[in-house]
């Protein structure tokens, strides 16, 4: 039978993290898996999974320990995507979710019940729950204010090292920087060539050679996101061992090398766990016979083929994701016509100022669910017992702000997977 005639157990339409999040619960669970879905927000991320970090978004509160902001914010959200999901199930979602990724050769790291520090490429500090392994000796070295050498490359753009370090400067005094070529290459460079590049063990020793004089007096060498694709600790490690300092990555700005890492990490990944990936297509129209059964239609727009399912999960994301369309009256979803909760009157989405740190209406805007997950309809009640909904298109969250992004599509995509294994 070829993938187009198979009968899935359940058809996920999204690839941004709720997408493969789902995709690997569902298919770890022994389900027949398939999956839709271009560009989402997973390959432009940093790599950090935040859980939750700051509440009230008015206030701008930041929290070291993240459970207990999920805690403050679902007594004050109550419809908040967290407040239906005991916190276990939230730690078992993550802990699944970053034992595959170690078993793909990208460890996480991080506290059980706190959020580390971390720079950013603008070089300011922020709090998240898991980073890379790569990553990590960049919060100990931040935690510290040990001696520490930021590295950058002639021709990179987008990343300077003389920038983190006049942001941290005062509070790091220990902090220095150098620029130098980047190994092979003049002119511009790319990070994912620079990646591929640095697999390589000859091209890191010439690059240790140009750092190593500079570093006598640091503990620490602090790189550019650009150590490696598919095994970057590797090249980390290589890094380490021929400068005798440690070695840390920060990410570049978006798009970072660190969101291809992860698309490339399931894409190894879940085909062996035997998902069908439909890849860099979208479900454009879908229908439900008597039975249950849905029918969607998966194609880039020129052609499209039909797929069917037994259940669905929509991970489509909202406007950056396509998930939610909005046109000059209001917001809708364009796949199940899922009624979308939102404010009254598009002059209502904004408000005047952009940065108005209580942030917009619209960045709330999005489906409700049940609490396992089933999208409602307009009366309130479930609109299919077998169609679910994870990640950014649910309603009554602003993961940018609260920096929740990867734990709610994470957790909802678990408690979605959860709900339908057992009604199965
Ligand atoms: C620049 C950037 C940086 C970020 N950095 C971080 C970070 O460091 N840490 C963090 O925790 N979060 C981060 N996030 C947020 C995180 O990426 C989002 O919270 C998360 O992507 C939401 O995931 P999602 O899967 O619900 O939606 P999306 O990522 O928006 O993915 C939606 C997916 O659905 C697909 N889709 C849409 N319509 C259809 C359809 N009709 N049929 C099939 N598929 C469809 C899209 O193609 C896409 O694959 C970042 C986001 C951005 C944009």
């Amino acid at each position: 039978m070829n993938r187009y005639e198979t009968l899935y157990d359940v058809m996920v339409l999204g690839a941004g993290f709720a997408g493969m999040a789902a995709t690997l619960f569902a298919a770890e669970r022994g389900l027949r898996v398939a999956q839709t879905g271009a560009t989402g927000g997973i390959d432009f991320s940093t790599g950090f999974l935040d859980l939750m970090a700051v509440h009230p978004v008015s206030e701008g509160r930041v929290w070291d320990d993240p459970w207990a902001a999920v805690e403050a914010v679902t007594q004050a959200v109550p419809h908040h995507p967290y407040a239906r999901i005991p916190r276990e199930r939230i730690r078992a979602a993550i802990d699944d979710f970053t034992a595959f990724l170690a078993g793909q050769k990208l460890p996480y790291m991080g506290y059980d019940d706190r959020n580390a520090c971390i720079l950013t490429p603008a070089g300011t500090v922020k709090r998240t729950y898991r980073v890379p392994q790569t990553a990590w000796k960049g919060t100990l070295a931040l935690r510290d204010k040990a001696p520490t050498l930021l590295v950058d490359f002639h021709g990179l753009k987008g990343y300077s090292a003389r920038q983190i370090q006049e942001v941290q400067g005062p509070r790091w005094p220990h902090l220095k920087t150098l620029r130098v070529e980047f190994p092979g290459s003049m002119g511009e460079l790319y990070p994912e060539h620079m990646a591929w590049t640095l697999s390589s063990p000859e091209r890191c020793a010439e690059l240790a050679a140009s750092v190593k004089e500079h570093a006598r007096d640091v503990e620490y060498i602090g790189f550019p996101a650009v150590l490696g694709l598919n095994d970057p600790l590797r090249t980390v490690t290589m890094l380490e061992e021929m400068t005798g300092k440690h070695v840390f990555e920060i990410p570049t700005l978006p798009p970072s090398i660190t969101g291809p890492r992860l698309r490339a990490t399931f894409d190894r990944g879940l085909a062996p766990r035997g998902v069908c990936t439909f890849s860099q297509k979208l479900v454009l129209g879908a229908e439900r016979d008597s039975e249950g059964i849905f029918t969607f239609h998966v194609g880039t727009g020129q052609e499209t083929r039909t797929v069917r399912a037994r259940n669905a999960i929509l991970a489509s994301g909202r406007f950056f994701g396509k998930g939610l369309r909005a046109d000059r009256a209001s917001i809708h979803e364009p796949v199940f016509a899922i009624p979308v909760t939102q404010p009254q009157q598009r002059a209502q989405w904004h408000r005047t100022d952009f940065f108005d740190p209580r942030g917009h209406a619209v960045s709330m805007a999005g489906i409700e669910t049940d609490a396992a997950q089933r999208p409602l309809g307009a009366d309130g009640t479930v609109l299919h017992e077998n169609l679910y909904a994870a990640g950014a298109i649910l309603a009554h969250h602003d993961w940018t702000r609260m920096k929740c992004g990867a734990g709610i599509a994470i957790a909802t995509a678990y408690n979605a997977v959860e709900a339908l294994t057992g009604r199965l």
